[in-house]
């Protein structure tokens, strides 16, 4: 069965909105006591007082139980507007509901579908962060993921002369990403590691650490120690994001996972200083050295890369897809795999704010790709799907995912933006970016 057909099959048949990440899935910030399906739709907080009684609650809030009573019926979830979007382009186009939900047995589907929402569902897969140290301080990303966007905002004061639904990111140090101090109880934690003790570790089919940066939190090596203190305990397969900056120690993370399988995500969408330019703390070469390395260990079960796909990584992406076949080439095609994740906030850095005629020399740039190597037995399906969705979107969808705010306000946005960002990050827009520099001076 291919995508389509597991949604037309799978899914549509149930509702035309049920998606099984709404019961076997979710993204928990424990620093901030958050919580969300998948990482498209906001994350909204758990509530305290219900997972003193029940650790469960961390999970299964109120929220989620209405959201999954109204896929039940058929009717979207407001929150799952990146899917909707996708969905709405008519082009049979394949949204995340689909690869978020074939990962689980049908009849895991089945029971989902039939039972009452407000009953409690055990998670089969978790994304789990602890804290928001990170050493980057990526564009697109702001204080509550990062301690170094905390450290922009405390020494250079908020963004200023922002207007659009992204402004919120960039005026303040988000301290309710981070509710405890380092060394104080936290009930979310505490919550977490209970649930996990008691049923977790028996039924989660996958347990995924995200940040921040997740090596550079103390809480994650005492997980990888659960793992290799209680061999054969748990079938659940550990998985940890890492932004692989030149600071990670790897030969840690190889030594502490010798006798544990672990699957590898980190995040590129672009090459060289362009990329150094999104992924502020980046060393691109230091990057692609540490890859090779964990590659060349033999000890990881896959690698996988995350395109976060916004304005500034058109111009390198098909470079940087060019670069992971060749390393399919001489790896196996899981070395890596990778996604297009199309960034929809902050919507003045979304791809669609760029003019008309740059945007088609970016598809036209990607489609020619994509001719290239459609063929390839090395590309998945999902990966030629997420290059197609792309293509489609560049070409469909004229309006960033954002309800009121009009292109004027998002393009002030991003010349003020940006320009800030420069200052501030000693970086220079117009010369890492030749291609969009009469465009960027002219807004
Ligand atoms: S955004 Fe899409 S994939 Fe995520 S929970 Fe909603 S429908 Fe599922």
């Amino acid at each position: 069965m291919n995508d389509l057909e597991f949604r037309q099959q799978a899914l549509d048949t149930k509702s035309a909105s049920f998606c099984a990440a709404k019961w076997y899935n979710a993204t928990i910030w424990l620093g901030s006591g958050m919580t969300t399906s998948c990482h498209h739709p906001p994350a909204h907080r758990i509530d305290l007082e219900e997972l003193k009684i029940n650790p469960k609650a961390i999970h299964n809030t109120v929220e989620k139980k209405i959201d999954r009573l109204n896929m039940q019926l058929g009717n979207r979830p407001k929150g799952c507007e990146y899917c909707w979007k996708i969905e709405d382009m008519g082009r049979d186009a394949v949204s995340d509901r689909v690869y978020k939900s074939r990962i689980y047995p049908l009849e895991a589907l089945d029971e989902a579908y039939r039972q009452p929402h407000q009953e409690d569902v055990n998670l089969r897969t978790l994304e789990i962060a602890f804290d928001r140290t990170c050493q980057f301080a990526c564009s697109y990303c702001n204080p509550a993921f990062s301690s170094t966007w905390v450290r922009d905002i405390q020494r250079n004061g908020p963004y200023e002369r922002l207007v659009s639904d992204g402004r919120n990111h960039f005026t303040h140090t988000h301290d309710s990403a981070q509710l405890y101090r380092f060394g104080e109880t936290n009930p979310y934690s505490e919550a977490f590691f209970k649930w996990w003790e008691t049923d977790l570790h028996q039924t989660l089919q996958e347990l995924r650490i995200t940040g921040g940066e997740p090596l550079m939190s103390g809480e994650t090596w005492k997980l990888i120690d659960w793992f290799k203190d209680n061999p054969g305990r748990s079938k659940t397969r550990l998985a940890i994001n890492s932004n692989l900056g030149k600071e990670v120690d790897v030969d840690r993370l190889l030594e502490a996972t010798k006798d544990i399988s672990i699957d590898l995500y980190t995040s590129m969408e672009s090459v060289g200083q362009q990329a150094e330019y999104i992924r502020d703390g980046l060393d691109y070469s230091a990057w692609v050295m540490n890859i090779i390395r964990l590659i060349q260990s033999k000890q990881l079960r896959g690698l996988h890369v995350m395109c976060t796909i916004n304005a500034l990584c058109l111009d390198t992406l098909p470079d940087l897809l060019t670069v992971f076949m060749r390393w399919k080439q001489e790896y196996g095609s899981d070395f890596p795999n990778f996604t297009l994740n199309i960034l929809r906030f902050p919507s003045f850095q979304s791809a669609l704010v760029l003019p008309d005629n740059i945007r088609t020399r970016y598809k036209n740039n990607l489609e020619q790709w994509l001719e290239q190597w459609t063929t390839s037995s090395l590309m998945h399906e999902h990966e030629r799907n997420h290059v197609q969705r792309l293509i489609d979107y560049l070409d469909v969808v004229k309006t960033p995912h954002s309800e009121t705010f009009e292109m004027p306000k998002l393009h002030s946005d991003f010349k003020n933006f940006y320009k800030q960002y420069d200052q501030r990050r000693n970086k220079n827009f117009v010369k890492t970016f030749p291609h969009l520099s009469d465009w960027f001076n002219h807004l």
